[in-house]
């Protein structure tokens, strides 16, 4: 057996062991092996990624966005070639099936892409002055260094939405990646490396999230604050930044409603559901999860999601023919078994899984539950795994007041071939993202927030780039 792959830190344009050596061990979720070892930063580390990233800035700042562009645009590049190594790396670290792991790197190619020239396109204006000789502008400038935090579940896509989105205005970044699936992170950061990135402009720590995030947030260098994770974690990260003034962006939890009306495309709606539920075995922010059928439908819609459901192919992500792989730690299968045994007792009716696979890996079988109590621990909490909750309405009034109950507000979905429906609903579903007899989120130009406890700063589209701008304002009276 080969020792496993030692990953390093990468601090002022080198890469790093941790200053006293330490690690951490990542695991093959598919069957608890320990894959590869991580450092692990320790304070003076992430000392010298600040120092590193104030120098950064400087030098980013001033270099022309056009340069900053054809930067991106190669690491772009550098990935694409390297794409069927990182997805393998993803896979082997996260559990996703091939398939999905290379639709990550596509996706994050794209938006990679599309920052590189949105970043070209950071105008300000002129204002119309009140006095002769006068010249008045609102120019936008990059906030600073960056400290971005991304998560486990899309180990690369999430970190290239703040790391390309904050590059492409002008800021420095410290991204503390995802120490649970971290070789693919490092593979990224060495796409931009590879690119011609100058040193100092991009660092990466792994290591200790609390301590990192206690020491980066405050820290009087750091400008911006951006994270990825649960509205729990996010809620302390924000306070923190709040203390001390830092502008922040915050993607957190989600508990996405899906209304099937009777006048919908039933079939569609289901396999579009079941698809996307199931996707990275549920381990999505926007996955949808109370799916709200009028009564008319309902039993028809059960039979076709169970009917897909079943359809899946549980196993290694690395396997031909695999549709869903492990969840990403032992952590989600216990929440699986917490979730589903909870709404047992309090009345759902299990459709279909509902049991762990044996074995040492984390796999859990995708999980469909109808008739679940509002009250159950599934129906309020996030399961960010492969549980999907079917329950009934009668009027759009109720489907409305069940899809707006819970402080989250991320993504949500509607089906309908009314046009009034699809207005009306559009407009009264509380969530940052209402899609519409399709999917159609997460695209690099379109914009992904959430409202209320689902966080708030775009991650997407134009908007992203807001985050990473301050606004200045000079005039100047020629005399
Ligand atoms: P968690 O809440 O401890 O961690 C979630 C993420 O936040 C991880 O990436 C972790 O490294 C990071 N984190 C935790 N504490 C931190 C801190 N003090 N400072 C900086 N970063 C910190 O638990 P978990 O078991 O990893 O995930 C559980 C829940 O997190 C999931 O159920 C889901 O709700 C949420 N989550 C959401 C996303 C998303 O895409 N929005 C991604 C991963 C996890």
């Amino acid at each position: 057996m080969t020792s496993p792959d030692l990953l390093r830190l990468f601090i002022a344009g080198e890469w790093t062991q941790a200053s006293d050596g330490a690690t951490l061990d990542v695991h093959d979720p598919a069957d608890s092996q320990c894959v590869a070892r991580v450092a692990c930063a320790t304070r003076s580390d992430v000392e010298r990624a600040v120092a590193s990233a104030v120098r950064g800035f400087a030098r980013w700042q001033a270099t022309p966005a056009r340069e900053r562009s054809a930067m991106l645009d190669a690491a772009a590049e550098r990935l694409q070639q390297r794409a069927d190594d990182v997805a393998r790396l993803i896979t082997r670290e996260q559990g996703k099936p091939l398939a999905e792991a290379h639709s990550e790197i596509r996706g994050s190619i794209e938006v990679i892409r599309w920052f590189a020239e949105e970043g070209r396109r950071v105008y300000g204006r002129v204002i119309a002055p009140r006095h002769a000789h006068t010249v008045q502008m609102a120019v936008r400038e990059p906030v600073g260094p960056v400290a971005a935090f991304t998560p486990w579940n899309y180990p690369v896509s999430q970190a290239v939405r703040k790391v390309a989105a904050a590059l492409a205005a002008g800021c420095s970044v410290i991204l503390k990646g995802a120490e649970e699936a971290p070789s693919s992170v490092v593979a990224l950061v060495e796409a931009f490396i590879d690119a011609g990135l100058p040193p100092d402009v991009l660092n990466l720590l792994f290591g200790r999230p609390a301590d990192i995030s206690a020491f980066l947030i405050p820290h009087p260098s750091m400008r911006a604050v951006t994270f990825t994770g649960s509205t729990a974690v996010g809620k302390q990260l924000a306070a923190l930044a709040g203390a001390h003034m830092k502008r922040v962006t915050m993607e957190l939890g989600g508990h996405a409603p899906a209304i099937v009306c009777a006048d919908a495309d039933v079939d569609h709606a289901a396999r579009m559901l079941a698809e996307h539920k199931f996707h990275n075995a549920g381990q999505s922010c926007i996955a949808p999860t109370r799916i709200l059928v009028e009564a008319a439908v309902f039993d028809a819609f059960c039979a076709r999601f169970v009917e897909k459901t079943n359809s899946l192919r549980v196993g290694r992500g690395t396997d031909e023919g695999v549709t869903m792989g492990p969840l990403a730690n032992a952590r989600r299968v216990t929440a699986m078994r917490r979730l589903t045994d909870d709404a047992l007792l309090v009345g759902a009716r299990l459709l279909c899984g509902g049991e762990q696979l044996p074995g040492t890996g984390a796999f859990w079988q995708p999980t469909v539950l109808a008739n679940v109590p509002a009250g159950a621990a599934a129906m309020n909490e996030e399961p960010f795994g492969p549980l999907a909750l079917v329950n009934r309405f009668d009027t759009l009034d109720d489907a409305v007041a069940e899809a707006n109950r819970l402080p989250y507000g991320l993504a949500a979905y509607a089906f309908t071939r009314s046009q009034r429906k699809a207005s009306e609903l559009g407009s009264r579903i509380a969530a940052g993202m209402v899609t519409i007899n399709e999917y159609g989120l997460a695209y690099a130009e379109v914009p992904f927030n959430g409202i209320k406890d689902s966080g708030f700063g775009s991650e997407g589209g134009t908007e992203a780039l807001e985050s990473f701008l301050n606004t200045k304002f000079i005039s100047h009276r020629q005399l």
